[in-house]
């Protein structure tokens, strides 16, 4: 099975997917856990080139293409091998991030990342996405004590995760079978009984 974990910053993805990777290992099931942009040794080069240009501006055809290319080499590399083997693939973000942040953020029409989803992708989808939700200014704040040198991205205006957010709950409303919401407001302990419970509930399938 294929696991994403979406949502703005902040919000305890990457916290968490080391609980659901343990979770499952304890249940005797082999999993790894990757991320995106990223995860082979080529692609999180591509990260580096989106996360910091040097101060050239990025067109966001450029960076929409970026994310797929790197995308495209992770999924050949790492997702579908281990996907052939069995094995579980837990990913820190996947499409639904280019849906929300270059679709809702930058502005890009939701066809044409269907259709570059549709070529690079194929038929792969997650089987199960957890979206880590709050109020932006929760994020931003965690993400603020977090520290560390703001990338591209984290340094975009209000409006900008603001229309980030938005895209990603519409995207859970258009597909609320695989994408389940997380109140990432919760204490640590309350997201992680839900996170339990969506992963229960994938389990039994
Ligand atoms: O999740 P992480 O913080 O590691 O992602 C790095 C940055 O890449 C984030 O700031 C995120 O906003 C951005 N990103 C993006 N579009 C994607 C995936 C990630 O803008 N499709
Ligand atoms: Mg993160």
């Amino acid at each position: 099975k294929f696991i994403t974990f979406e949502g703005g910053e902040g919000l305890g993805k990457t916290t968490n997917l080391p609980f659901v990777q343990d979770y499952l290992q304890r249940r005797n099931i082999q999993v790894i856990s990757t991320r995106e942009p990223g995860g082979t040794p080529l692609a999180e080069k591509i990260r580096q080139l989106l996360l910091n240009t040097e101060g050239e501006t990025l067109s966001e055809h450029t960076e929409l293409l970026l994310m797929f290319a790197a995308r495209s080499q992770h999924i050949t590399h790492v997702i579908n091998p281990a996907l052939a083997k069995g094995c579980w693939v837990l990913c820190d973000r996947f499409t639904d991030a280019t849906y929300a942040y270059q679709g809702g953020g930058r502005g890009i029409n939701t066809e044409t990342i269907a259709w570059l989803e549709h070529w690079v992708q194929a038929g792969l989808r997650p089987d199960l996405t957890l979206l880590f939700d709050a109020p932006i200014e929760i994020g931003m704040t965690r993400a603020a004590q977090r520290g560390g040198k703001v990338d591209r991205f984290e340094a975009e205006k209000l409006s900008f995760f603001e229309q980030v957010r938005q895209a990603y709950l519409t995207r859970a409303q258009q597909d609320p079978k695989r994408i389940k919401i997380i109140n990432a407001q919760q204490s640590l302990v309350d997201v992680q009984q839900a996170l339990s419970t969506k992963i229960d509930e994938l389990l039994s399938t």
